[in-house]
């Protein structure tokens, strides 16, 4: 096929999915390149140990993990570049990618969309620095190790009911804290959070400090009522935040087909489409395109999919 400044492969995230998908383009030959984003790395890259990644018997630290992603990805030469995607034009085929001011765009037949969606997180330096040691944002992934404490959840809306409930299988009191006293979630929701004898509901009230930054690990949580102003703490070991997950999709506003909340819309895993319609050759995976199960394993495996996905259609498209 035509020129060689156009590249075969582009992969959008080097978090599992986008780390994933670059290991077996580059097994396929198609030297992918990666363009790691904001985060590299991913979310992994900002959290401790994960305990439930296949293949790690005693879990592995997340920055290890997806450093030995990384290296088995350059090994195979696929290419990393810290560098992050401004738009993209997938109206006509090879797409074009904008990488902002100043940069050359870069051409290529198929694209790996794997930017994730980034949690919600309250934005406290105190909070920021204690996130892995007792701060996180996903209940599945650190539930377990708040077995036998007192903990908080951050949010009013059904993800922070969730979570509450199912943090009670291990903490021994979950403490709901909302900044409105007004809770967004669902009725039912509602009826079993507030019936569960382990879930206290705070309304009216915010976090302002995360305490134990000294000590390495959450310590309590410094609070203030919005309405009376009055400071109080609560001594608890662990903070989930339940405030929702912002979908990294914003080069493809009006380019894809994006659900109400912005998260890619796929079929059959990995193919996306514009205006109903596939687009060939762009293929999402990961946490983009996945509302639902947000873990690294499924990033990971959508990855793959994506990856000989891209393959196929480079070769039925005479590569
Ligand atoms: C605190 C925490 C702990 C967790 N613990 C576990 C656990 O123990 N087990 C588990 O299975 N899962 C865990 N998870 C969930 C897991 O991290 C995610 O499911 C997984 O990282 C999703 O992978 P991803 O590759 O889809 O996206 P991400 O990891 O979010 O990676 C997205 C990538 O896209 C890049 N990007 C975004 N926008 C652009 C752009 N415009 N241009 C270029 N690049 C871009 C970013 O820089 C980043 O590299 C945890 C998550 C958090 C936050």
């Amino acid at each position: 096929m035509s020129d060689t400044s156009t590249r075969d492969t582009v992969i959008l995230g080097s978090g599992c999915a986008g780390l994933t998908a670059a290991i077996y383009a580059a097994r396929a030959n198609l030297k992918p390149l990666v363009l790691e984003g904001h985060e590299p790395g991913g979310q992994l890259s900002i959290t401790t140990l994960v305990e439930n990644f296949p293949g790690w018997p005693e879990g592995v630290q997340g920055p290890e993990l997806i450093e030995n992603m990384k290296q088995q990805a350059a090994r195979f030469g696929a290419e990393l570049q810290m560098t992050e995607l401004v738009s993209a034009d997938l109206s006509k085929h090879p797409y074009v990618l904008d990488l902002g001011p100043g940069k050359e765009p870069i051409h290529t037949r198929t694209l790996i969309i794997a930017s994730g969606a980034s949690a919600r997180w309250l934005s406290l330096p105190s909070e920021q620095a204690l996130i892995g040691h007792g701060v996180s944002s996903c209940a599945t992934c650190d539930g377990f190790f708040a077995s036998g404490k007192e903990i908080a959840v951050i949010g009013g809306g059904d993800s922070a009911m969730e979570e509450a409930l199912f943090l009670t299988r291990f903490a021994t009191k979950v403490t709901l804290i909302n900044r409105t006293d007004r809770f967004r979630a669902s009725r039912i929701m509602m009826e079993r959070a507030t019936a569960h004898p382990s879930i206290q509901l705070l309304s009216s009230t915010v976090v302002e400090e995360v305490l134990g930054v000294e000590q390495k690990e959450v310590r309590g949580l410094r609070l203030r009522n919005v309405k009376t102003g009055e400071r109080t703490e609560l001594p608890v070991s662990f903070m989930f935040l339940g405030i929702g997950h912002t979908p990294n999709a914003k080069p493809f506003h009006g380019q894809l087909d994006l659900d109400p909340d912005g998260y890619i819309l796929t079929h059959g895993n990995v193919f996306v489409t514009r205006n109903g319609r596939d687009v060939p050759g762009v293929f999402a995976c990961g946490d983009i395109q996945d509302r639902r199960y947000r873990q690294a394993i499924t990033a990971a495996g959508t990855g793959c999919m994506a990856a000989l996905e891209a393959e196929k259609f480079l070769e039925d498209h005479g590569r």
